[in-house]
């Protein structure tokens, strides 16, 4: 392709701030113009065309648009034989002049690139205005330039240069230079040092067995580009007749940057210019380092700053916790974005005050902080007291914390963001946890997240492939001696895994919502097997059914059931509802009506596991039950002989609301006679059966009969 039209294309695709792009041949110093100023009046660039010559343009130009203090300065520098002398030195060069247009100042530079062939130049003209606004606000900023050189004459028109803009601090040696360094750095925008000072000022602060350290150029280069409060200071050296060793020693040393003495002012204003511009990109880098809402680092920036603490102190023992704050979602809905912010500030601000041997902190994502401390010792009590006064004085009550911990194992390497994930998984273990409000990570919580994760990848594989089987257990019937019904309780069986208990999956799925799609499929099955033995001339008793609290979610829950329960001609009757007591107490007004639907349709309501949740006794009379099921730890605490005993409470409390009782995991005989004389409708325990197999469950009916 013609290099010419490559060329074009590049500065076509070069942003708007170009107005002006034209190539130099240097041969018959010719131009071509490749994009023209809009300014500037068609005469002008129909002139340029008659007479195309670099010389001539330059001319035209500056009469046309600079004004008229900048003309004679910018055509002594920027005229052919000057550029032709710059760029046999440097690659690059540019020149800031000021245009008026309509009695309005506007910043221009002319930017002048050597191309590879050696015998052109692209010169372009670029609208800087608002860099410099930005430049000059930043500039007013009380900036400093630190100036360590013995000589007060070399020093002098480096002063006059920058005075107008930087406050300039003067040091004759290095001693000064360091102390002036430690009192100004956070404004400190450039250090200009000569590195050859007079031997006697090299002196250093420090003192070895009383004497002082002698500090040459490059110690004290070497010694401050170390200190990394003082790391994004860029370091102009200098020195008289340098030689090329000189300045590579420097750079390697910590300088940024190295001029030759006495100093070129110009020349040395240009590069405090850019090496300014190269730190202003910093800090705008910096500013991605911090969470402007919360003064957090960033997650990233967290993660990079952790490093660098765990590499410089390996002896150190610490620990990182990841605190979440629990619905948070819904305190941004309830109270507004702003409070919501206000609560994630007031976290923050709050952890890095009274978390004890608090190091950084950072924001991982919304609501979830990350901070990293020195290993802690504090008894429980302590732990208690920090986390709760993080919520002290917060912008809205009752807020509640999850904090989540890792402590870092020594003998295996591993990145910070991975000790960040397990402290974070740790919290998330307890996520929804009534009253727990701290975990740490260890190999328990290790493998129950490798389960919980096998679990949740499994789980829609196992519906396809029904590896989920119904066991049911019977429910005697204390009057009849016989068997009056039955609890659905589900089972995996997993081809590789085995056997997974409810214990494990059910907790995993009411946390995803899977449990929703889990009971229907139970339910499904359950009423399958009602019609087959409706089919069969078989015995048909009812069958329970657990529900959990996230089937409540959907309003139209007790349509869904009425309509798979009808799809198979069995009677409502035979289908119970159970339901858990702390169900109840999630969302009552809801689930009062839907029970109440439910009634409506013929199903029969359990309450479960009563005896271990809150419920009140005017909530309990406020909702359409038929049965209470009481949980087996009323039934193993039993003490017979105590007058304040719960299962007696329990059975008199059942009596007065007029309700039936299923005593659930009566193991003895001694407790199925109990639970008989204190009128007990049905027992439900492996005393009569463990939860069987439909099958084995069918068998055991037989039994009974024979
Ligand atoms: P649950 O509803 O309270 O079920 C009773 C649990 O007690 C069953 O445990 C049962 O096997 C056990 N059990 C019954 N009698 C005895 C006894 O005499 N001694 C002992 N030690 N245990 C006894 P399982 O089957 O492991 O189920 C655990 C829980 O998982 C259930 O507690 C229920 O909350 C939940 N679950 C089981 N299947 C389902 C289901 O299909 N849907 C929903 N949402 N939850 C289910
Ligand atoms: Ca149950
Ligand atoms: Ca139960």
């Amino acid at each position: 392709m013609d290099k010419e039209l490559l060329l074009k294309d590049v500065y076509e695709a070069m942003s708007s701030n170009y107005k002006t792009i034209i190539l130099v041949d240097c041969v018959n110093e010719n131009i071509t113009v490749y994009r023209k100023n809009p300014l500037l009046p068609q005469e002008f660039w129909d002139d340029i065309a008659q007479n195309p010559s670099y010389d001539h343009l330059i001319k035209s130009y500056v009469s046309y648009m600079v004004i008229p203090e900048d003309r004679e300065k910018m055509l002594d520098t920027v005229c052919l034989s000057s550029l032709k002398r710059i760029l046999k030195k440097q690659s690059a060069f540019s020149y800031d002049y000021r245009i008026e247009i309509s009695g309005k100042l506007q910043w221009y530079r002319i930017r002048i690139t050597n191309l590879s062939d050696l015998n052109r130049f692209a010169v372009s003209f670029e609208d800087i205005t608002e860099e410099i606004r930005n430049e000059s606000a930043y500039f007013k900023t009380g900036h400093k330039i630190l100036i360590i050189d013995s000589s007060k004459k070399d020093r002098e028109p480096v002063i006059s240069e920058f005075s107008e803009f930087y406050t300039i601090i003067e040091a004759d040696t290095f001693e000064e230079g360091l102390i002036s360094l430690e009192n100004n750095y956070e404004d400190i925008s450039v250090i200009i040092m000569d590195l050859n000072m007079n031997p006697e000022t090299v002196v250093g602060l420090e003192t070895i067995q009383g004497e002082q350290i002698k500090y040459t150029g490059y110690d004290f280069l070497r010694r401050i580009s170390g200190v990394r409060r003082y790391s994004t200071i860029p370091i102009i050296s200098c020195s008289a007749n340098p030689k090329i060793e000189d300045t590579i020693k420097a750079l390697e040393c910590g300088a940024t940057y190295y001029v030759a003495k006495p100093y070129n002012v110009e020349m040395l204003a240009q590069t405090i210019r850019s090496l300014i511009r190269l730190q202003r990109s910093m800090a705008l880098i910096n500013t991605a380092e911090k969470d402007p809402l919360t003064g957090f680092y960033t997650k990233d920036f967290f993660y990079h700053r952790a490093e660098e603490i765990l590499s410089a102190n390996p002896e150190t023992e610490y620990r990182f916790v990841v605190t979440d704050i629990e619905k948070f979602k819904l305190i941004n809905d309830l109270y507004g974005i702003e409070t919501g912010d206000r609560i994630l500030r007031h976290i923050a601000t709050t952890a890095a005050r009274v978390v004890p041997n608090f190091i950084i902190g950072g924001r991982i994502t919304g609501d979830i902080f990350v901070y990293m401390q020195t290993k802690v010792t504090q008894n429980r009590e302590d732990g208690m007291k920090v986390l709760n006064s993080l919520l002290e004085n917060a912008p809205v009550p009752n807020l509640v914390l999850k904090h989540g911990i890792y402590y870092p194992d020594p003998s295996t390497r591993m990145s910070v963001q991975a000790m960040c994930d397990r402290a974070r998984l740790a919290c998330e273990s307890i996520k929804g946890m009534y009253g727990v409000h701290c975990a740490v990570y260890d190999d328990k919580l290790r493998k129950d997240m490798l389960i919980q994760q096998q679990v949740i990848e499994n789980m829609d594989i196992a519906i396809e492939n029904d590896q989920f089987e119904i066991y049911l257990q019977p429910k005697h019937d204390m009057h009849t001696d016989k068997t009056g019904g039955a609890e659905a309780l589900v089972r995996w069986i997993h081809p590789e895994l085995g056997f997974i208990n409810p214990g494990v999956f059910i907790p995993i799925f009411e946390q995803n919502g899977f449990i929703k799609k889990l009971d229907l499929y139970v339910f499904t099955k359950v009423c399958q097997t009602l019609k087959r033995w409706k089919d069969e001339g078989k015995q048909t008793i009812p069958i329970s059914v657990n529900l959990s609290r996230r089937d409540f979610e959907n309003e139209n829950l007790y349509k869904k059931l009425s309509q798979i329960v009808d799809s198979y001609g069995i009677e409502h009757e035979l289908i119970h509802l159970e339901l858990t007591e702390s169900a109840l107490s999630d969302n009552p007004e809801q689930i009062k009506s839907t029970i109440k639907k439910f009634h409506e349709n013929g199903f029969t309501i359990e309450l479960d596991d009563f005896g271990t949740g809150y419920s009140s006794l005017t909530m309990l009379n406020s909702i359409d039950l038929d049965i209470i099921k009481l949980d087996m730890s009323i039934i193993r605490n039993d003490n017979p002989n105590s007058d304040k005993n719960i299962l007696d409470f329990c059975m008199q409390l059942v009596k007065i609301l007029n309700l039936q009782t299923v005593a659930e995991g009566a193991e003895s005989e001694t407790q199925t006679e109990r639970l008989k004389s204190l009128g007990c409708d049905y027992i439900q325990g492996y005393f009569y059966s463990k939860p069987l197999p439909i099958e084995q469950f069918e068998q055991y009916l037989l039994s009974e009969k024979g």
